[in-house]
């Protein structure tokens, strides 16, 4: 029996599951992965100014979730979970919250109300537009827009409910960082005889039923029977754009489309370091109003790294913004939070790192939110054309566990097994 090639776009965590699944069947699989590490968007880095690893994409395991926690004990991986409380400071005054969002009950029951979905600010709009709701809103779009990375005006109130309502309290970190994940299936896709090119950027994906042809920016070409493209939604949205990095020849202007309503967020990471910690030993997540409003610990490591989260939704214009300007506001958003002065900050700063995903050219930004509309595109994106292109990735998972790193492992999971299927239903087979 013939050996079936199947190329995919992309070494993030949907990519290599897909490939170490198809990988151990039987079939032949290339990938081309246009950064020069494995893992996308699962990015652990070492920097010496730093004592410990830097998680610059993603960092948490939100729940039991699955798939990650097979493949997590598949691959011998430990993983803690985190501590510490999470304070909200507003206006100097500091004060434990329990829930994600408070006042989610009276939230949650109205959300419940509706047959039709809409926009998260229709809903607020529809059901808290009193006065005296001003802090449940208030809480409400902060989440949205920090968690989520939504746009209010355009995300699904839906799928948020739906979300919210499974958000379990425990988290975990993966021990010496999330990037073990990847860098396992990396290296089983290798031991079932798969080829990962790194640094190639596929930009022109040639393709008719059962054969497509790949070429990439430096003028290599890759053929094979099938492609799984699992580049992000910010990289398949900006197809059209001049400075393109892929090309569907036919066009799949549909596809492209489809792409663009799901909504896509984007966040910028911030890592100071400072000589000793000036915060509550308990402390695990700092909620507040400050321009760069949300920061984490790492309990239970004790290490005086602080990260910042900045989502692009914030009011701060964020590309206008140099380095050491984001910097800057970071030192006065913790001065703020702590009633410290900067100058004392500064003095106990020893390094910092800036991450902005929405700038890094393999990404645009940072994971997916669902529009109203979203789901008849995400229905369309796991449509096969023509049993050849395939799409995967976190942004067309359709799923329980949106934007999240099992998202991307279940969908790259999902298409292997439909391409498994169609190889059996070619021989004859059925499942
Ligand atoms: C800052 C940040 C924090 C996050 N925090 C969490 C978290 O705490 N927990 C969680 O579960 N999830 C988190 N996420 C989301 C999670 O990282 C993603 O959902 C998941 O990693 C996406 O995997 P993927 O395979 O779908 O896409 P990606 O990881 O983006 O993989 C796609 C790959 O395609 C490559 N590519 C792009 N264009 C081309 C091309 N032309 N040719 C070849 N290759 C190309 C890219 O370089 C990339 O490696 C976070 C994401 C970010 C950015």
């Amino acid at each position: 029996m013939k050996e079936e090639t199947i190329i995919i776009i992309g070494a993030g965590a949907a990519g290599l599951l897909a490939a170490k699944e198809l990988s151990s069947s039987g079939f032949k699989v290339i990938i081309l992965e246009a950064a020069g590490y494995v893992g996308g968007r699962i990015k652990t880095t070492t920097d010496v100014s730093f004592e410990h690893l830097l998680e610059e994409g993603a960092e948490f395991v939100h729940g039991k979730l699955p798939l990650t926690l097979q493949l997590l004990k598949e691959a011998k991986i430990s993983f803690h979970r985190t501590k510490g409380k999470m304070l909200r400071n507003t206006n100097g005054r500091w004060h434990e919250q329990h829930e994600i969002i408070e006042g989610s009950d009276r939230l949650m029951a109205k959300m419940h109300e509706y047959k039709h979905d809409v926009t998260l600010s229709t809903f607020l709009e529809e059901n808290f537009r009193d006065a005296k709701y001003e802090p449940l809103r208030r809480s409400v779009q902060k989440f949205a827009e920090g968690f989520d990375l939504a746009d209010i005006q355009q995300v699904s109130m839906f799928a948020l409910r739906d979300e919210w309502e499974k958000e379990e309290g425990d988290q975990y970190r993966i021990e010496n960082g999330y990037a073990q994940l990847t860098d396992f299936l990396a290296k089983q896709c290798i031991a079932n005889g798969a080829t990962i090119h790194i640094s190639s950027v596929a930009n022109k994906i040639s393709w008719k039923k059962d054969e497509v042809l790949i070429t990439t920016t430096t003028g290599e070409y890759f053929t094979a029977s099938k492609v799984i493209v699992t580049v992000s939604l910010g990289v398949l949205s900006a197809t059209g754009e001049k400075h393109n990095v892929l090309a569907f020849m036919p066009a799949i202007d549909n596809y492209l489309k489809a792409a663009q309503e799901i909504g896509f967020g984007s966040v910028t990471k911030i890592f100071l370091r400072f000589s000793e910690p000036f915060w509550n030993k308990d402390t695990g997540f700092i909620l507040s109003e400050e321009a760069v409003p949300t920061w984490w610990t790492q309990l239970p490591r004790t290490d005086a790294l602080l990260t910042g989260w900045l989502p692009s939704t914030s009011a701060v214009a964020l590309n206008k913004l140099t380095e050491p300007e984001l910097i800057e506001l970071s030192m006065q958003s913790l001065a703020n939070i702590f009633s410290l002065e900067v100058s004392f900050l500064k003095q106990r700063l020893i390094s910092h790192k800036v991450s902005r995903w929405q700038t890094f050219p393999f990404t645009k930004g940072a994971y997916s939110y669902a529009k109203v509309q979203s789901i008849q595109a995400r229905q369309l994106l796991n449509t096969p054309l023509e049993n050849t292109v395939f799409f995967a990735g976190e942004g067309v998972y359709d799923g329980e566990y949106p934007g999240t790193v099992e998202a991307a492992l279940v969908s790259g999971q999902n298409v292997a097994d439909k391409i498994r299927a169609l190889k059996l239903s070619a021989l004859g087979f059925q499942l």
